[in-house]
């Protein structure tokens, strides 16, 4: 059986772990506030979605719940990823990963029960400056 995975927000990282998703062989269901932003996706993920997902009753009526692993890629609007993570865990998801803005936006994350915390650019230059330390260029 195919994996299935929920992303939400269609900024340059949630498209990106679409695209990547997709490419690994999955089954992804793309969501995002903006209809332009989810017109982008729908010939590549395998369902897309306009939906605001601070609204409980959008959330339900997807079928969440039924998704294993959530992610949620709402980088500015912090108040939205806070509020959308809190429905995520109150309907049950089981694992649900969260793009942080800042520290203090990932600690609201933390205690209200996000899996992983990721902050992409942080994270990813640790990753460069650690290769090049290392000298390891063929792993960036
Ligand atoms: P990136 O750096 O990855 O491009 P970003 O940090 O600039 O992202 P935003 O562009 O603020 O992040 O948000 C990413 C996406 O989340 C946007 O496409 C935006 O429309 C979407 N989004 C914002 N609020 C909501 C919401 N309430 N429900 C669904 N999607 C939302």
């Amino acid at each position: 059986m195919k994996k299935e995975f929920v992303v939400i927000g269609l900024g340059r990282f949630g498209g990106s772990i679409v695209t990547e998703l997709v490419e690994l062989g999955a089954e992804v269901m793309a969501i995002d506030i903006s209809s332009d932003r989810v017109e982008e996706y729908a010939q590549i993920a395998t369902t897309a979605v306009t939906a605001d997902t601070t609204d409980e009753s959008a959330l339900r009526s997807l079928g969440i719940r039924n998704f294993e692993h959530v992610v949620v890629a709402i980088g500015e609007n912090i108040q939205a990823s806070i509020l959308t993570t809190l429905i995520l865990k109150e309907v049950g998801v089981k694992h649900i990963s969260v793009k942080a803005q800042n520290d203090y936006h990932e600690k609201v994350l933390r205690k209200i029960g996000a899996d992983q915390v990721v902050h992409p650019e942080r994270d990813m230059a640790k990753r460069i400056a650690n290769n090049m330390v290392s000298n390891n260029i063929l792993d960036y």
